[in-house]
């Protein structure tokens, strides 16, 4: 394989879907064991829902797409048994309740404020299910339909009491018919991200609040009197909305002066989600009113058009919002720098990092002869031209933790004064492949 195939073969991802608990939380309270079990589930079902249509009809009322709430009964069968439709009353039931008002409102947001109809934009009817599983402490979109657990009632609540966990899932489905932001790494941030954003701007809107009045919260409820946590993210503050003996301190972060690279939660999805969050928060309050005329709109029109692509970074969706947000440009640049984001064009770095200076060694070692090789170049004299490369390819990069595989080559670049990025062959970039073929020679990128 040549450098330039490289380019286009980087690892795929499998397509991995939305739960609205992190990770290390659901490993914490239910054990790693039932959340790998619960993976498996989520996948069997995308696989079944893939080659059906799943969503089941129903009756439309006018004005707005048709939804029928469903009831598993504590079992795990999707959709369950239709407990209410749109149009109907109140069941008595507060899961079913909750759920309809929630999507109701949820629905009628998109379609007034941004002028969607449906998560698919094309008047979709929606399929959600209540009462999924047993002491079921999730909620997620399976890319077909909702689902909501009842919690543990230890740690966790029922999934549909805070309405803004619907409007997070709901907004992930938007987000797979629109930008598809891969769940991985800083797209898979703004992913989650853009979920939190909608689901903010929702609770907002029913509580009748401006951007200034919001509480920013998401999830709050959601954890039981029992825990010690205001709620599950704080936007406006990542990383403060939780402190507990038992789930432990809110691991989220704001800047990127913290960015957390690592290859737990698809890429610290949900770590780094908080550094868009903020950025929104602090758009949505300087540009005033409500939070989804405001930022919201500008964010949708980003999410919607055509400068953000599945694999966006942060600095290209940073100025795909700033592009959108005509008068507010000013308001919502500012918003960006504060959390250390500069808008950049599609593709672009991590524009908080300088531009490379001093010199650049890349070494190859490993391999089956164990043999390793090393070059040296003066970014400063020998070669000024490198510099957008070795930003691309080094300062840019995440770290990758995975292990080589045997016999493998390990590369590892160095720019003077900042740590070593080691990167098993078979994770290396385009950009890192094409730089280790200039400094140590073609030839060296064959795999
Ligand atoms: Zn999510």
């Amino acid at each position: 394989m040549t450098s330039r195939d490289l380019r286009t073969a980087a690892p795929h991802d499998p397509p991995r879907r939305c739960a609205f608990i992190p990770p290390w939380l659901a490993e914490l309270v239910d054990g790693p064991q039932q959340v790998e079990r619960d993976e498996a589930l989520r996948r069997a079902r995308a696989q079944r829902a893939a080659r059906t249509t799943a969503v089941p009809t129903a009756g439309a009322v006018a004005g707005g797409p048709a939804w029928t709430v469903h009831d598993a009964g504590s079992g795990t069968s999707l959709p369950g048994t239709p407990a209410r439709r749109a149009g109907e009353p109140e069941t008595g039931d507060v899961a079913v309740d909750e759920a309809a008002d929630g999507i109701t409102a949820t629905l009628a947001m998109f379609a007034d404020v941004l002028g969607r109809d449906s998560h698919d934009d094309a008047g979709a009817p929606v399929s959600l299910t209540v009462h999924y599983g047993s002491s079921y402490n999730n909620a997620f979109w399976d890319g077909t339909q909702l689902v909501f657990g009842d919690g543990d009632g230890r740690v966790f609540e029922r999934f549909t009491k805070p309405v803004d966990v619907l409007a997070h899932e709901f907004a992930h489905a938007v987000v797979e018919h629109t930008a598809d932001l891969t769940y991985s790494g800083q797209s898979g941030a703004l992913n989650e991200s853009v979920a939190d954003a909608f689901a903010s701007c929702l609770k907002q809107r029913l509580l009748g609040q401006q951007a200034a009045d919001g509480d920013w919260l998401i999830g709050e409820g959601i954890f039981t009197p029992a825990v010690r946590a205001r709620a599950l993210r704080d936007m406006a503050a990542p990383g403060t909305a939780y402190d507990d003996p038992e789930v432990g301190t809110d691991p989220q972060v704001g800047h990127m002066d913290d960015y957390v690279d690592t290859t737990a939660d698809n890429g610290g999805v949900h770590l780094n989600s908080g550094i868009p969050n903020k950025a929104f928060q602090l758009a949505a309050v300087a540009i005033g009113g409500t939070a989804v005329e405001g930022a919201g709109r500008i964010w949708y029109a980003a999410l919607t058009g055509a400068d953000v692509p599945p694999d966006a970074d942060f600095a290209a969706f940073a100025a795909a919002t700033v592009a959108a947000a005509g008068s507010h440009a000013d308001a919502v640049q500012e918003a960006w720098a504060r959390v250390g984001v500069e808008p950049g064009r599609r593709g672009g770095e991590r524009a908080v990092d300088p531009q490379p200076r001093g010199r650049l060694r890349v070494e190859r070692s490993g391999g089956f002869a164990g043999r390793t090789e090393s070059a040296e170049v003066d970014l400063d004299t020998d070669d000024p031209d490198l510099g957008d490369l070795v930003q691309q390819a080094v300062l840019s990069s995440p770290t990758h933790d995975a292990p080589p595989k045997p016999d493998m080559f390990v590369y590892t670049f160095t720019v003077d004064g900042g740590a070593p990025v080691r990167v098993p062959e078979h994770l290396l970039t385009g950009s890192q492949a094409e730089l280790a073929r200039r400094i140590l020679g073609s030839g060296t990128t064959e795999v």
